[in-house]
């Protein structure tokens, strides 16, 4: 996708702060933090977000939380993260390539906002 900024970065057409890589994913910091640890988990894939990955996708939406997991805890915040997709604009998505917030290093409130 040509136009999509995640896509970019995974071609390394725009830089970002890569704190994992494999064949199917990448991790990288948010450039907007919410928290002190605030890490971006993308398919190199493009899939518009979870609404739109099918049966075929499964694997690939197992292999991302595990990732998250070893993010978290190279990061050091094991022991309490919060894992969360945006779908969709009343939800907050407001970049439209499927991504999950691994954010942690703070204490969170329930509900979200
Ligand atoms: P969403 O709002 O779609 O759930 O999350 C998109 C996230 O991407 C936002 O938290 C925003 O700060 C982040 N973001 C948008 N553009 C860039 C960028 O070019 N680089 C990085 N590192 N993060 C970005
Ligand atoms: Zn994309």
């Amino acid at each position: 996708m040509s136009d999509c900024i995640f896509c970019k970065i995974i071609a390394r057409q725009i830089p970002s702060q890569l704190v994992y890589e494999d064949e199917h994913a990448i991790a990288f910091k948010d450039m907007t933090p919410q928290a002190p640890t605030h890490v971006l988990i993308v398919p190199r894939k493009h899939v518009a977000g979870l609404s739109a990955c099918g049966d075929g996708d499964q694997a690939l939406l197992g292999h991302l939380q595990r990732v998250a997991a070893a993010v978290a805890e190279k990061a050091g915040i094991a022991s309490g993260y919060r894992l969360v997709t945006n779908n969709g604009r009343s939800a907050g998505q407001s970049v439209d390539h499927l991504h999950y917030h691994l954010l942690g290093g703070r204490s969170m409130q329930w509900p979200p906002g």
